[in-house]
């Protein structure tokens, strides 16, 4: 885990595959880390678990998952945070996203889903621009309809709980 700045954000940007260990401060109002998504992370390459404190000044910090447009994927970008060598570009078709379960309102589909998480963006809207251009978002897969946020991907499988 690594304190970076990406496109202006400060994060703690973790590799992949590196064990969620959350030190102090992050442990103590760390909010919300999905027991699901510990296992996706393995999953996807182009997925990685940023932290970062909440936009509002309070001492809460919040798990985000930075989602990388997979055929756009930087190489070696893990060595490259190590190696403090990375850019703002290596983060250029990334987007901060967060894990809800999206429900379509049409024929009640539903599945676990990665959203941009547009609360980060507040303070640049036009980068949060920048980034809905770049981004295609999914439709509900049983019904083709919008499935009204912006859905960067969807995850084969259910939340067991
Ligand atoms: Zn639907």
């Amino acid at each position: 885990m690594k304190l970076i700045q990406i496109e202006g954000f400060q994060v703690f940007y973790f590799y992949a595959n590196e064990p969620f260990i959350f030190p102090k401060p992050l442990n103590q109002n760390l909010r919300p880390f999905e027991p699901f998504m510990e296992k996706e992370l393995k999953n996807h390459f182009n997925l990685r678990l940023v932290i970062t404190k909440s936009f509002l000044g309070s001492n809460i910090y919040y798990v985000l998952y930075l989602y990388f447009d997979p055929d756009k994927f930087p190489s070696s970008l893990d060595k490259k945070v190590q190696d403090d060598t990375f850019t703002n570009e290596d983060f250029q078709d990334s987007v901060f996203s967060k894990f809800p379960k999206t429900v379509c309102i049409y024929c009640k589909w539903k599945r676990p889903t990665l959203c941009i998480e547009h609360d980060c963006y507040y303070r640049n809207f036009e980068l949060e621009l920048k980034k809905m251009r770049k981004f295609e978002f999914k439709l509900c897969p049983n019904c083709g309809k919008s499935l009204r946020q912006s859905v960067l991907m969807i995850f084969k499988s259910q939340i067991i709980n």
